[in-house]
């Protein structure tokens, strides 16, 4: 166990990440804010988002008094959107009830929204030195293999196994070299596809090398077939101009703007009519664009409509008619922007 966290503090410092925005700071918000960003996000996509949202917004008082749609506006394209809810709601109870100041207990940083157990430890690790411990999906990986951990890590017997690992192995001296060091040999040595174990620091202990079982641990998630759905997108343009909804707070990209959605078997025309008061000019259907979340694949069919004409009614509330180049750059999921873009 001590040699496991020895080895990884020595090659970290000399083989480690270093000079990522995020580092080499303790504050906590900071940290904070790249933590939630990396979850399951690359370091190179997050680095230009957490750099235009901590230019932002820099400290907890201007996220907290900010709207919501400016942190999603930023938060545009890096999926998962309940993360930046959760952001932006932790940094109000924060500044409600703890006045301003990011809790300095693990216990206080975990009852925040949005953050777990490893997030949160991460969170304590990197800008107050606590002796806590992470446990991601990559180090999920690196433990299962290293001490060959057979089984699911979805498991509740299977996690509960690697928490009590990750809670021995963490260091009392050297706890954020250790840290980033577990991180960084996940995401660049011991990979879920061909790690490259000649690099490993701890390849002498891996019992899934000596076994030959690096190919088979971790066990993946047992296979099911995600379902599929499909959704019908209404493009409804006019003089430039193109038709946004507001889509409610909860589910798929809550609180986001969104072109409006129909039935599969929907009547174009009559639903122009009645949501929109909306006469249709031209209406042409767009190849389908396909989009994979974590539990479902969406098949959206976007269908063009130039208005003819528009009845001189209330709008509708939640709808906006936004010049097109104003539509591309608001709070819109990613897969909406590819559509607007094709425009
Ligand atoms: S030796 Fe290979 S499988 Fe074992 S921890 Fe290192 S990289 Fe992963």
């Amino acid at each position: 166990m001590a040699s496991f966290a020895t080895r990884l503090i020595a090659w970290q410092k000399r083989h480690g990440r270093r000079g990522l925005p995020w580092q080499g700071t303790r504050d906590p918000y900071a940290i904070w804010i790249a933590e939630i960003m990396l979850q399951q996000t690359r370091v190179a996509t997050v680095i230009p988002y957490y750099e235009r949202f901590l230019a932002r917004f820099p400290d907890i008082a201007t996220l907290a008094d900010s709207g919501l749609d400016d942190v999603l506006r930023l938060w545009s394209g890096l999926g998962y959107y309940s993360r930046a809810r959760n952001l932006h709601r932790a940094a109000r109870s924060i500044s409600e009830h703890h006045g301003g100041a990011f809790p300095s207990r693990f216990e206080g940083v975990a009852a925040l929204p949005g953050i777990g157990r490893s997030t949160a430890s991460a969170i304590c690790v990197f800008a107050y030195g606590a002796r806590k411990a992470i446990l991601d999906g990559n180090v999920k990986r690196v433990l299962a293999r290293c001490f060959g951990v057979a089984g699911y890590p979805g498991e509740k017997r299977v996690a509960d196994r690697l928490w009590r690992l990750a809670e021995q192995l963490a260091p009392r001296r050297g706890i954020e070299a250790y840290t980033q060091g577990l991180m960084d040999l996940g995401a660049a040595v011991c990979t879920r596809r061909e790690p490259d174990c000649a690099k490993c620091p701890v390849d002498r202990l891996c019992v899934a090398r000596k076994r030959g079982w690096v190919e088979r641990l971790p066990r993946p998630r047992p296979r099911r077939p995600l379902p599929y759905k499909r959704t019908v997108m209404l493009m409804l343009t006019r003089a430039g101009e193109v038709l946004l909804e507001k889509r409610p707070a909860a589910g798929i990209w809550g609180g986001l703007w969104c072109l409006p959605e129909l039935a599969t078997d929907a009547d174009v025309a009559a639903a122009c009519a009645q949501r929109f008061g909306a006469s249709v000019a031209h209406a042409e259907t767009l190849p389908p664009v396909a989009h994979g979340f974590t539990h479902f694949r969406l098949e959206i069919r976007p269908v063009h409509v130039r208005v003819g004409a528009l009845e001189a009614r209330a709008a509708e509330p939640g709808a906006v008619w936004l010049p097109l180049e104003d539509a591309r750059g608001a709070a819109v999921p990613a897969p909406v922007r590819r559509i607007l873009a094709a425009l």
